[in-house]
């Protein structure tokens, strides 16, 4: 059985009161299309996935990782857009079932994504519904409102899982027109199975939805901590923040001995719960003898990226008594932020002294210190 999945982003916004149409929004550095897409493509049994988005919209599909990802031109409302990624779906080798969702959605759990999956796999068609839980009241009139039983009432989420045969043919025999959620006709289907949705599963319609979820995001940050020495000598380069600085004096390591890096390393690996420096990349290797540690810390961002999760800022402290490190701090700042892949803004750097005190007063080490948290996306 092959699955696809449609994500659906090809709307206006106009409820979103922004310049940057809605799904672009980024959220500690991920647009909320890249969350949907990043946890969808860890499911080995979806196969395709489609992103349909608004042509007026494509200045900005720069800002996502479309690997491995199909676009398709969204039409002029949710039925046609549906229909367009549909009509290509059906051209494509294997694929039997299609999960529609709405790119405004994207707080939903793998666990949902994975009920939905095993429910489709007897039931031609996977809902999730949410019930109400607040009373329900309808105006009838200027002085009547009635009290109804919120037991018939429910709200429907998506993804919603179909067969695609069936979907694509209701969407062609009803001109366009068909809206996913409408009953009438989905009852002409066999087996409809409504699951229970999730409450974090949200639709993002204005902006204090959008900061709901941003709250939901900063419940789940985690802190790491990391510290690094290095004895300085003549002979060795210095290296600061991935950056060579001018200076009589080097640092002597294994690698090239950046304490900037190898702390923000450590409390990275920290804050990730994935261990230290050491155990990632051991001093009795000799591949990463003299190793630029700006090649350690990509290695390492690439795999807190693998495991979900996101830096959202980082606390440096440089304790040296030279080179004093007033000018540099900028282009530092701006190396780490390229390195990290984090806006400069969410970097802060503070060079500080010990008062001519101990191996560092002495000028014979330089060491660093750094607070990181990270936010993981699940
Ligand atoms: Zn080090």
């Amino acid at each position: 059985m092959g699955f696809s999945f449609i994500l659906l982003a090809g709307g206006n916004s106009d409820r979103f009161k922004s310049n940057l149409s809605k799904p672009y929004q980024k959220i500690g550095g991920k647009t909320l299309i890249d969350i949907s897409i990043d946890k969808i493509k860890k499911f080995s049994e979806i196969d395709k996935i489609v992103l349909v988005y608004n042509r007026k919209h494509k200045k900005h599909l720069k800002r996502l990782n479309l690997e491995k990802i199909t676009l398709i031109s969204g039409g002029n409302s949710r039925c046609k857009s549906t229909y367009n990624a549909l009509r290509y779906l059906k051209t494509q080798k294997n694929i039997t079932k299609v999960l529609i969702h709405d790119a405004a959605r994207p707080n939903f759990s793998k666990r949902l994504i994975k009920k939905i999956l095993t429910h489709s796999r007897n039931n031609k068609t996977v809902i999730p519904i949410l019930k109400l839980q607040d009373a329900l009241k309808e105006k009838k009139s200027k002085k009547n409102v009635v009290s109804l039983d919120r037991s018939n009432f429910f709200f429907t989420q998506t993804p919603q899982c179909f067969n695609l045969s069936k979907i694509y043919h209701l969407h062609k025999e009803n001109k366009n027109n068909y809206k996913d959620d409408d009953f009438s006709l989905l009852h002409s289907l066999e087996n409809i199975k409504f699951i229970n949705g999730e409450k974090r599963n949200f639709k993002i319609t204005d902006k204090e939805d959008f900061d709901l979820l941003k709250n939901s995001y900063r419940s789940s940050l985690r802190t790491g901590i990391g510290f690094d020495v290095h004895r300085l000598i003549k002979g060795r380069d210095l290296f600061l923040g991935g950056l060579k600085i001018p200076s009589i004096y080097g640092t002597l390591g294994h690698s090239d001995g950046d304490p900037i890096l190898h702390a923000i390393i450590d409390a990275v690996l920290g804050a990730c719960g994935m261990g230290d420096i050491g155990e990632m990349f051991s001093d009795k290797d000799k591949k990463f003898k003299n190793i630029r540690s700006d090649i350690l810390i990509r290695k390492v961002i690439q795999k807190i990226k693998i495991k979900n999760f996101l830096i959202n800022n980082i606390d440096i402290n440089v304790i040296t008594e030279k080179p004093k490190l007033k000018n540099l701090k900028k282009k530092i700042i701006n190396n780490i932020s390229n390195l990290c892949k984090l806006p400069a803004d969410r970097i802060n750097l503070k060079a500080k002294t010990t008062e001519k005190l101990g191996v560092i007063g002495q000028e014979k080490a330089i060491a660093s210190e750094v607070i990181v948290t990270v936010v993981k996306y699940d």
